[in-house]
């Protein structure tokens, strides 16, 4: 299996990315944050305890996001991989991602950070939430996020690095340019369908 961890900070470009990945690769796709905003809308318990952090610009409790992860990927049948896109989050995510997957005989294939300038993430993350009326995309929760990023998200690029799975994207370019870099990358690993 091909399994992908694409990483980056809020507004990095993740959710793109990684739809094109799914198109071209055939594989799945679990992004923690619809799967929040999804249990959100529906008004479900999870929904609601999510909902107070996501409006706090804070993250999910570990243990309740790696119970979701687990359910989310035992959903997919006959998978020929998985892009975890917004998951890990902390290293604890990231010591649980390489349990479940070495239980299940897999591992991470390869994790991908897209580096985006800090200006340009706060540009495209308040243009998202004109254009989305996404509520954690104003300016305030937007800097909590950034915060969070950096303290709790970002050593995630050093645990990756000792894991030698870690693979640099330069973030900032056309959708099309940067989805080849990662193609490049990808088919590295013998990804190539
Ligand atoms: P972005 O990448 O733009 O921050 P996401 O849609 O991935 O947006 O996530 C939105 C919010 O959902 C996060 O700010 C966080 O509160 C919550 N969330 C998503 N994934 C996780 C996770 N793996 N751990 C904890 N919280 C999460």
């Amino acid at each position: 299996m091909l399994n992908i961890v694409i990483f980056g900070a809020p507004g990095s470009g993740k959710g793109t990315q990684s739809e094109r990945i799914v198109e071209k690769y055939g594989i799945n796709h679990i992004s923690t944050g619809d799967v929040l905003r999804a249990e959100i809308k529906n008004g479900t318990e999870l929904g609601k305890t999510a909902k107070d952090y996501i409006d706090q610009g804070q993250l999910i409790p570990d243990s309740l996001m790696i119970d979701i992860l687990a359910s989310v990927f035992d959903s997919f049948e006959d998978s020929k991989g998985v892009i975890f896109d917004g998951f890990p989050r902390t290293i604890a995510q990231a010591e649980a991602l390489k349990v479940m997957l070495k239980e299940r005989g897999q591992e991470v294939s390869v994790m991908l950070d897209l580096e985006v300038p800090e200006a340009e993430l706060m540009v495209r993350l308040i243009k998202r939430g004109k254009d989305s009326g996404r509520a954690d995309d104003n300016e305030e929760t937007i800097k909590k996020r950034l915060n969070v990023y950096h303290s709790q998200t970002a050593p995630l690029i050093d645990w990756y690095k000792s894991e030698g799975q870690y693979r640099h994207i330069k973030g900032l370019g056309t959708m099309e340019g940067i989805f080849a870099d990662i193609c490049t990358e990808i088919d590295k690993m013998g990804g190539k369908q």
